[in-house]
């Protein structure tokens, strides 16, 4: 998809690990920073593929305060002074784990105005403040660990180790069903280009 690049940055616990940047006029934003050296290497390599340098990026979503998402958070704030932004629920633990301040809290309903329009999606469970984030312009939400997936692009609730409650995360996948989309990008999983909202619709019913 132009101006939206997933980078895949670490296999973790025998998971793939994605994290997602977008190109806007006026700068990057990235969406979570990833946890080890390497995850950072692979976001400079794409960045110095799209020929840009850490200095473009001017916000930084973190999807959810689990460390796997937001450990590279201290490094990445100082090469990149960029904003830092997360949702409502899960800034105590950004603090807590990186050292990190979160500059915007955010929650159900908020819209970034940048990349044709940002909406946030509030989907508690995984995390207190678990984000999905919904791409007006794109028709597609970066889902974040709301869903995962297998190699094959089947989807499922969170598995329950990963989860904060488990029930709620599973319950409240029905929220996503409020939302017009195709494309449906996972943290952990393949990524499904279309079609995407009749199989949300499914693991819905099955969750339900
Ligand atoms: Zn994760």
């Amino acid at each position: 998809m132009k101006g939206l690049r997933a980078v895949e940055i670490a296999k973790a616990d025998g998971l793939d690990t994605e994290v997602y940047i977008l190109e806007c006029g006026g700068g990057l934003i990235l969406v979570d920073v990833g946890f080890t050296p390497q995850c950072h290497e692979s976001i400079s390599a794409e960045l110095g593929e799209m020929g840009v340098t850490w200095e473009d990026v001017k916000m930084i979503i973190i999807t959810h305060a689990h460390g796997d998402h937001m450990d590279n958070l201290p490094q990445v704030r100082g090469l990149t002074g960029a904003e830092v932004v997360i949702g409502e629920g899960d800034e105590g633990r950004l603090y807590e784990s990186t050292g990190v301040k979160a500059d915007v809290i955010l929650g159900h309903g908020d819209l970034i105005g940048a990349c044709g329009g940002v909406e946030i999606v509030h989907v508690p469970g995984h995390s207190d403040g678990n984000l999905c984030l919904y791409l007006r312009g794109y028709k597609t939400i970066i889902a974040g660990d709301t869903i995962f997936g297998d190699s094959e692009g089947n989807l499922e609730a969170p598995p329950e180790k990963y989860c904060e409650d488990v029930v709620e995360a599973s319950k409240n996948l029905s929220i996503l069903a409020d939302y017009d989309f195709d494309a449906l990008l996972l943290s952990h999983g393949k990524n499904t280009m279309a079609g995407a909202k009749e199989k949300v619709l499914k693991l819905i019913e099955v969750c339900a």
